[in-house]
This record gives structure tokens, sequence and C-alpha cells, in this order.
């Protein structure tokens, strides 16, 4: 919950850590009081107020100066200093950026002598944001944006955060929740006076509408969760017998040694994930117990984990050992199913003739070597042709979060009664039309629901 809208507040906007540059922001009532106070030494002790003579700074032009702590007047630093006067502002509040030497030392001291003024505080996770949001400057999908936007580590997220910052969602959800109060208008009118020449109704006349929005949310819920995935990653599973060569390939992959990698069958017990960037696309790849009998309980859990992990993934490299596949590898060819992908590993050791004889059949298979790299890069290639294909950004933005899902689930749920209902009902008719625009309202955050604000601002970090 945010204190109160009447401080004004102040954050680090920048990286935390040492850093050439510091920025810190300030935004509410007391911006310009505050900026003058830390830039004029001697000043009186008294509260600052909200109007003092703002020719001192020009709007958006970056001045040079000194910054005083304004009850010791000691020199904290010296500085940039930017003021914005509201409503021409990040929050739309008069905002001001401090733009200091990044040290430890000086944001310690500058906190200290903003904390040192009444009526100024820190700010809570997301309330820059948040009062931009109160103040009408976004809405909450394009808010959310730019949240993903800065968590942004792939292309691919920061193409699709860019997107929904830039109101891609908005316009789609706010174009349905307009047409569908349009709509509504029309039905209450028309309960609270029929229209002799309608004697079916407005429902009637208006169903074709609703069930040609119905079919575009349901196309637009139809994604296979491609926005959700590329915010929180697309996830390859490795799994087969002990011993193929999961940890290893894992490492290679990492570039690193990430997974313990030893010919003790049974090493892998927890699932071990390691995050790379694929086609432009976050891709997490899961090292997973070996499948086989379980020796004891511990590894009877990794075994069950490993299941459930492949269950749940987008895709599954089947490995096995080139050495014995495929007669000895009947665990590893009971495992593969349509759309995984077969590695067989450990292909340097591999006699001439060995290697002749297993035949890849398209890209769903892959003879490679963990230990010496041999057709790693094809192995790669082929994850990330299906990785792009799957994910690929198209025109029409993605929903990226399970609150949008729901809403617009519910949304559709909504509409589905009216377009199927044969009660005759307008009163009725005109409440499911009234819910599908609240369910779209709340996506947006047209429909004022403190809790849907906590949750969606609480993800931010200070600062933003
Ligand atoms: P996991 O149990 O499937 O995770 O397999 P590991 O990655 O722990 O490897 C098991 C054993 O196979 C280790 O001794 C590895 O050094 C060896 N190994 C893994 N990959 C290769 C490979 O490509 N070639 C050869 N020759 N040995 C490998």
């Amino acid at each position: 919950m945010i204190q109160s809208y009447d401080d004004t507040i102040y954050a680090l906007a920048s990286g935390k850590g040492r850093a050439g540059v510091a920025v810190v922001r300030l935004s509410g009532q007391l911006t310009l009081s505050v900026i003058q106070a830390l830039t004029t030494k001697n000043r009186s002790e008294e509260k600052p107020q909200p109007t003092v003579d703002s020719k001192q700074f020009v709007p958006r032009e970056a001045r040079l100066t000194k910054i005083f702590h304004p009850k010791t007047n000691i020199l904290i630093d010296m500085g940039l200093v930017l003021w914005f006067p509201a409503p021409h502002s990040f929050t739309g509040e008069d905002v001001a950026e401090l733009h200091l030497h990044g040290s430890p030392a000086i944001l310690t001291a500058i906190f200290e002598a903003l904390e040192s003024i009444e009526g100024v505080r820190m700010a809570e996770r997301g309330e820059f944001t948040r009062r931009a949001f109160e103040q009408g400057k976004m809405d909450l999908t394009e808010a959310e944006g730019l949240n993903d936007l800065i968590f942004a580590e792939t292309e691919g997220q920061r193409l699709q955060a860019l997107k929904q910052m830039q109101g891609g969602l908005s316009t789609l959800y706010e174009g349905w929740r307009e047409k569908l109060v349009h709509i509504l208008a029309h039905l209450e009118a028309d309960i609270d006076f029929p229209d002799e020449d309608l004697p079916e109704g407005v429902a009637a006349q208006k169903r074709p509408e609703i069930e040609k929005m119905q079919a575009e949310m349901k196309n637009h819920l139809a994604d296979g969760h491609k926005g959700e995935r590329i915010r929180s990653g697309f996830t390859v599973v490795l799994l087969g017998p002990p011993n193929v060569g999961k940890s290893s390939l894992l490492n290679a992959l990492a570039k690193e040694d990430v997974a313990i990698v030893s010919d003790i069958a049974g090493t892998t017990r927890d699932t071990i994930e390691v995050k790379l960037d694929i086609g432009g696309f976050p891709v997490s790849f899961i090292d997973t117990a070996g499948l086989r009998e379980a020796k004891d309980k511990i590894e009877e859990e990794g075994i069950r984990r490993a299941r459930q992990k492949a269950e749940n993934a987008d895709l599954r490299l089947v490995m096995a050992d080139a050495l014995l596949w495929p007669d000895g590898e009947a665990e590893a060819r009971g495992l593969v199913r349509s759309g995984d992908i077969l590695c067989l590993n450990k292909i340097d050791e591999s006699i001439q003739g060995l290697k002749n004889n297993i035949s890849c059949q398209d890209n769903s298979e892959h003879i490679i070597s963990a230990k010496t790299g041999e057709g790693l890069a094809e192995l790669i290639s082929s994850i990330e042709n299906i990785v792009v294909d799957k994910l690929a950004i198209s025109e029409l933005p993605s929903l990226t979060r399970a609150r949008h899902r729901t809403a617009l689930e519910h949304c559709c749920a909504s509409l589905e009664r009216f377009i199927f209902s044969d009660h005759g009902d307008a009163v009725l008719e005109a409440e499911d039309v009234r819910l599908a625009a609240r369910h779209l309202g709340f996506i947006t955050g047209r429909v004022d629901v403190e809790e849907i604000l906590d949750k969606v601002f609480n993800d931010f970090c200070i600062g933003k």
C-alpha cells in the first residue's frame, strides 16, 4: 500500500553500485523547493513550500550546480539538476533528476539530506510508475511493458516489452472494451425504451458483432502462451538414461561447468537450469536426473522431478549414447515422442563404421559429442529454428501475463453466456456484456481495484 500521494518521493533511478553517474529522481509537489534547497547554501531552516520562485531552473534544461545538505550546508557533490514541471514529466507530477557521481558515500549523503526535509520520503516499489498510472500517463499494460523493458535480457524480450509499453495491448483491449460499452449503451437504452421496429430486441441484433469479437479474443488467447514464454523463457529439458552426457551437454551449451560430470551413474539428483539467449529469445536448458530404476529415495525424487519437468517442457531433448544406439538404448528409445529432438552423444568415441550406421533423418535427430563440440552448432541451430518458429514476434501484440489471460478468459465466458442465452431477459443480457467489459477493464486498470494495483506494482523495483 502506498503511504501518501501528498509526499514528495525520491529514489535511485540508476543501477546500484559504483558508477560514473548516479541518477536520483524526485517526484511530488515539493520537488522544486527541494532542488532549490539542495542548491542554495545558507538557506533558512523552515519547511520548503510548494510555491517557490522557479526562475533558477529552466524546464528540461540541465544545470550544473553544487549540491548542499539543506540543514548542515555541507557540500555533498557537484552535479547536474534537471527539472520537469507537471504535467510534462514521467509521473505527471513535478519531477527532478539529480545526476551525481555514483559513489556509495555520495548516495548515502544525498539520501540523508533528502530524508531531513519534511514531506520527503524514499519511494516504494514501483511508486514512480504507479503515480504515472494514477495521473493517467499510462495504463496498467503499458506500465507492465515498461517493467519488462527494464528486465529485458534478450532482443525478443526487448521488442515485446517496447511494443507493450507503447500501448500495443492497451489499444487492442481498450478497442474491445469501447465496443462492448457502446453495445451496452444500446442494450440499456432498449431496456428503458424498447424499439418497436426490433421485436426481438437489440441483443439479437448485436449478437453477430459480439460473436466476431469473442472469436478475435479466442484467437488472441490461442497463441501457445507465446508472450508469456518470451517473458519467462522457453524451456528445453535434457532427458535420458544416466551417463549419456546430459550434464556434459549442459556445460558445453553454457560454456562453463554448471553441472557435475562423472562416469558414476546417478550423479545428477536435482534439476539444474541454465538460461541462454537463443535467436534473441530466453531459453532455459534443464539438466535432469538420469531415468532408470532408482537406487535410493533421493534418486527416486530426482527422477520424479525429471519426469515432471519433461511434461511441462516446451521442447524435449532426448539423449542417448551413440555407442549403444539403437539396441542398447531401449530406455531412451522408449522416451522419444513426436516433436522431440533425439541426440546421440559421444560420437567422438564411435568407430567410423558405427558413425556411418547412424542416419539422421532430419533436424529432429543429431549426432554430437559434448566432449569435443562436434555437431553442437547444428544442434543449437535446430533448437533456434524451433524457438524462433514458436516465439516469432508477430504484428499483433501477445498477452504477456497470466493475469491478462485469466481476465480475458472471464471476459470470453461472459460473452459466451450472452451469445448462447435463450432466456430473452434483456437485463441479464446487459449484465453479461457489462461483466465482459469489466474484465477487460481489469487488464488495463480502467476498473479501479486496489488489490490488482498493489500486485502489479509490487513487481517493480524501487526507483521505477
Ligand atoms: P549424464 O549422467 O547423462 O549427465 O552424463 P555426464 O555428462 O555426467 O557424463 C557421463 C560420462 O560420459 C562422463 O564420464 C563424461 O566424461 C562422459 N561423456 C559425456 N559426454 C561425452 C562425449 O561426448 N564423449 C565422450 N567420449 N565422453 C563423454
